[in-house]
């Protein structure tokens, strides 16, 4: 098994898991970029967002419970926080299993180009 989320999911890379649910899991990014950084994803493996289709309907709603659940549990709720799905190379998406980020703690700016 290659891919390194599914790993994850099989315990084969360690990681700290905030949520985890029938379907999905959700850890904390090992290179964080605010105070809380967590990767929601389908255990199931799914490359990317543009590889969804009508049937996983119900893996992706529950992935954004499970982002509520994450922003609940580390206290960002009120204050807001920042649900990212990174698609393709232009984006800078690296893994590929899908993954929702969970990116709050701190004031963040829009337009969100690391580039400027
Ligand atoms: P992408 O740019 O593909 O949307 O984001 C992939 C994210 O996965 C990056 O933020 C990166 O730090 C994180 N990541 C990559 N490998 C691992 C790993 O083995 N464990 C954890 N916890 N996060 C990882
Ligand atoms: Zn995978």
């Amino acid at each position: 098994m290659s891919c390194v989320f599914c790993r994850i999911v099989a315990g084969e890379i360690p990681s700290t898991t905030v949520v985890e649910t029938q379907a999905t899991l959700a850890f904390r990014d090992v290179n964080p970029i605010a105070p809380t950084h967590v990767l929601v994803i389908p255990k199931r493996h799914i490359a990317n967002a543009s590889e969804i289709g009508p049937a996983d309907g119900d893996v992706l709603a529950e992935m954004l419970i499970v982002a509520k659940s994450v922003a609940a549990a580390d206290g960002i709720a009120a204050a807001g926080y920042r649900l990212v799905f990174n698609v393709g190379e232009d984006s800078g998406n690296t893994v590929a299993h899908l993954h929702l980020h969970v990116i709050g703690g701190r004031r963040m700016g829009w337009p969100p180009f690391a580039d400027g």
